[in-house]
């Protein structure tokens, strides 16, 4: 199908949309396009009515909040992984809601990173996002290594994406685990999880995956696919908030590993408050918790996992992807002209949730769209991304900015603005 690119076919399309009415649960400012939800996902009604609710258990309860009211938050971070689990295809088990992407990485790379013999090595890629790199250098280190000899990247040729091929080359002998992002956060390609699980697991390497991109966008078959861990954030397309709880994922075949990085919260919960000096570790992916959850930085997710069980994750998927083909499409013809280059790979099947452009002058093309209320974002050195959010992106909005942005290619308003990043870009 091809587009047309006019306003009419704009409104038709949100008409048809069965998901339109999600767009009023979201505070949506007026006269922007936000089409940066992959970096921080907008404020939904019921996350905020969520954090409310639970700063009311505090008010109401004091420390019996722990054990009383709607959400007792000694067992929230487990309840909410269990509503997770429908979005990465996990048993509810599976699945916890804790820490960061980086605090997840090292209680995970801590639990499954031992070096043995001649298998010493960690596999990653060059595009990788550069905390993960960090986690996966110290943990190195803490094993008296040297990163240099003992973290392997797979090349991308392009510079953008990664063939199966060119992450095979990295799948060793000599290798451990390998950690890789499902989706690349630069160029948005999705990569074969279940293909490169299969491959690894044929080399006896354990496979973790980062789903910072894809959790919320992307369904997924973590469990089937037989993945050995994950580790995610929410405060992407899961709108949890900034710095909202992120969460892990530990395949049913290694429950009952010992934890890398024990801590209290990992406890059995019926023993946690023997308070002994001996560890004794609950069930599941819960075991990998460290210390006490952040419960307000968790309870946006209550409210926004309800949004998700509504909506469910295929329906989102099959809007994320018409949405970004709308766009891929409008660069293709209207775009390119100006020197925009796609770098997200075209078909469906390695497409995430947002559509990465290259130009020179990226960093001033994002200024001036941001001056016309277009938040995209930036990433050196020369970057835009673009992520329509299914819950709440229009399709009226999606053909409204791409007419800004075509003008502003053809008026090149961008050359008044620095070619410069900000401090957050
Ligand atoms: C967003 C993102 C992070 C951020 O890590 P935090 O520990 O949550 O700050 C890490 N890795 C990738 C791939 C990301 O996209």
């Amino acid at each position: 199908m091809s587009f047309k690119f006019d306003l009419e076919e704009a409104v038709r399309f949100d008409k048809m949309d069965e998901l339109a009415s999600f767009r009023d649960e979201f505070y949506i400012k007026e006269g922007q396009y936000y089409l940066d939800g992959n970096s921080l996902g907008l404020l939904s009604k019921k996350a905020e009515q969520a954090v409310m609710d639970l700063l009311t258990s505090w008010r109401d309860y004091g420390i019996e909040g722990w054990m009383e009211g709607d959400h007792p938050w000694f067992t929230l971070s487990e309840s909410l992984g269990d509503k997770t689990a429908p979005l990465i295809g996990a048993k509810a088990s599976e699945v916890i809601v804790t820490g960061s992407i980086t605090v997840n990485l090292h209680q995970m790379l801590s639990t499954f990173y031992k070096p043995e013999g001649k298998r010493t090595k960690i596999a990653a890629d060059e595009l990788n996002f550069p905390s993960d790199i960090y986690a996966l250098q110290s943990q190195i280190e803490l094993k008296g290594f040297n990163p240099d000899e003992q973290l392997i990247k797979a090349e991308s040729v392009n510079g953008t994406t990664l063939t199966i091929e060119e992450i095979d080359q990295v799948l060793t002998d000599e290798v451990a685990v390998l950690l890789l992002p499902s989706v690349l956060y630069r160029s948005g390609q999705l990569l074969p999880i279940k293909e490169i699980t299969k491959r690894a697991h044929e080399k006896g390497i354990l496979v973790g995956f980062d789903l910072a991109h894809s959790i919320g966008a992307v369904p997924h078959e973590l469990h089937e696919w037989e993945v050995d861990f994950a580790v995610w954030c929410n405060y992407k397309y899961m709108n949890n908030g900034p710095g909202g709880s992120g969460g892990l994922f530990i395949h049913e075949k290694h429950h009952g590993k010992l934890p890398g990085l024990k801590g209290w919260f990992g406890s059995d919960k019926n023993k946690q408050f023997d308070m002994a000096h001996t560890f004794t570790q609950g069930d599941g992916a819960g075991a990998y918790q460290i210390g006490t959850p952040n419960i307000f930085s968790t309870a946006p997710l209550i409210g926004s996992l309800e949004l998700f069980e509504k909506a469910g994750i295929e329906k989102l998927r099959e809007k994320s992807l018409h949405q970004t083909q709308y766009i891929a499409d409008f660069v293709e013809k209207e775009l390119i002209q100006f020197g925009m280059k796609k770098v997200t790979p075209s078909t469906d099947e390695e497409r995430g949730g947002h559509i990465a452009l290259q130009h020179d002058s990226a960093a001033s093309i994002c200024k001036a769209m941001k001056a016309r209320g277009i938040i995209p974002d930036f990433r050196a050195p020369d970057i835009i991304r673009l992520a329509p959010a299914a819950f709440y992106t229009s399709y009226q909005d999606l053909y409204e900015a791409m007419q800004i942005v075509k003008e502003i290619m053809e008026t090149e308003t961008y050359q008044s603005f620095s070619n410069e990043r900000n401090v957050i870009a």
